[in-house]
């Protein structure tokens, strides 16, 4: 086994400290991954705190991860030591049902394996993540990563950067589409930048005022303060598509009100509590609510290329591992800018 050194939460109520574990030895097929960068995301708060049920612990969150490949098993293929690669929010699924077919791994019809908070394929060894030194994964759930562009700026496209590049594609948002990005943190910010570099005209839709002259830099063509009446008044049955990132419970009649005829609220944030809207705000419009998870692996490499071919990176801030806890208390306050990415020399 590898020793393995990471920061852990052991229940739902405890901070991160630091925890020793073990992974396995890389199998034929598993890379072995020194972890230079890992991305920290709203969803490790919302399962280090259990707000969605069924955690598992001691639970080492971490899904945006990014490092160089120390030792690959006897059947690799795709890496050799000294590459750079990254993992995502999955390391493993059935690979046989219809949508594994389809590199839609995220909706297996078996099993996802979560890169923590998760159990393997085995039903009982449980999956630890990226706040950690070193990962061992099956080369098929691991990404090639470009030297383009800066790392630390990468990592967060492996949860933040599929996860709303995948529906912007999948709905074909792009010229002529009128788009609103609801909350600007590490999803937000990308979103704006994609829907920007597809050609969109891009609205910011956000809580906090401070955050209009960095929305219009990432990408946003206009900026609505979605606390000033006045202000929501102007963008009233006004867009194609809503890609609603926020974490926490909100008014989701009020974000309908703004989209026009046949159009979507495309959820991807996930609050703790149930979803909650008015009929009349769906039959009107013929509107619809719609839902994405993350993106599967051949889109994850896909997002993943598209960024080092066309230059768009995350805007973070480096953070050293100790200060974790803080940071968490920072996102709660949406005092993001736009992604903490902890720098794993720090460990
Ligand atoms: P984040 O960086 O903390 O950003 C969330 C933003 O939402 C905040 O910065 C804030 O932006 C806005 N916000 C917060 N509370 C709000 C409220 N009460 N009302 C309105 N806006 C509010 O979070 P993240 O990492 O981007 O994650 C966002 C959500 O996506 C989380 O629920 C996460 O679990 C989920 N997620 C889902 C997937 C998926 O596969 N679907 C993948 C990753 C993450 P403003 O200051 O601009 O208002
Ligand atoms: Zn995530
Ligand atoms: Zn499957």
């Amino acid at each position: 086994m590898l020793a393995t050194k990471g920061y852990a939460v052991q229940n739902s109520k405890s901070k991160l400290v630091p925890w020793n574990f073990e992974r396995r030895e890389p199998g034929a097929k598993d890379v072995q991954i020194e972890i230079l960068y890992c991305g920290v995301c709203h969803s490790d708060i919302h399962q280090v705190r259990d707000e969605w049920g069924g955690a598992i612990y001691p639970m080492v969150p971490g899904h945006e991860i990014i490092g160089r490949v120390k030792k690959i098993g006897d059947k690799v293929k795709k890496f050799k030591v000294g590459d750079l690669a990254g993992v995502g929010c999955m390391v493993d699924s059935c690979r046989e049902c219809d949508n594994c077919k389809k590199g839609l791994e995220q909706h297996c019809k078996k099993k996802t394996v979560f890169s923590y908070n998760s159990y393997e394929m085995d039903g009982v060894t449980p999956t630890y993540g990226g706040y950690s030194n070193r990962i061992v994964t099956d080369e098929d759930f691991v990404i090639h990563i470009s030297e383009k562009l800066p790392i630390e700026k990468t990592a967060p496209l492996l949860c933040a950067g599929i996860t709303t590049y995948s529906p912007l594609r999948h709905w074909n948002v792009g010229k002529g589409h009128k788009v609103g990005v609801l909350g600007l943190g590490g999803l937000g910010h990308m979103a704006v930048k994609f829907a920007n570099a597809f050609g969109a005209e891009v609205t910011m839709l956000s809580t906090s005022a401070k955050k209009e002259a960095d929305a219009k830099k990432l990408g946003a063509h206009n900026f609505v303060l979605t606390t000033e009446r006045e202000q929501i008044k102007k963008v009233k049955n006004y867009f194609d598509f809503i890609i609603d990132t926020v974490s926490a419970p909100h008014d989701y009649n009020m974000y309908l009100n703004m989209i026009d005829t046949n159009g979507i609220i495309i959820c991807v944030g996930v609050p703790p509590e149930p979803i909650k809207f008015n009929g009349f705000g769906i039959i009107g419009n013929r509107r619809s609510i719609a839902g994405s998870s993350i993106g599967g692996i051949p889109e994850t490499q896909e997002v993943l290329d598209f960024c080092a071919e066309h230059g768009i990176a995350s805007e973070v801030e480096v953070i050293p591992i100790d200060y974790i806890n803080e940071a968490y208390e920072r996102m709660l306050k949406s005092d993001v800018k736009y992604r903490f990415v902890i720098d794993m020399a720090t460990l």
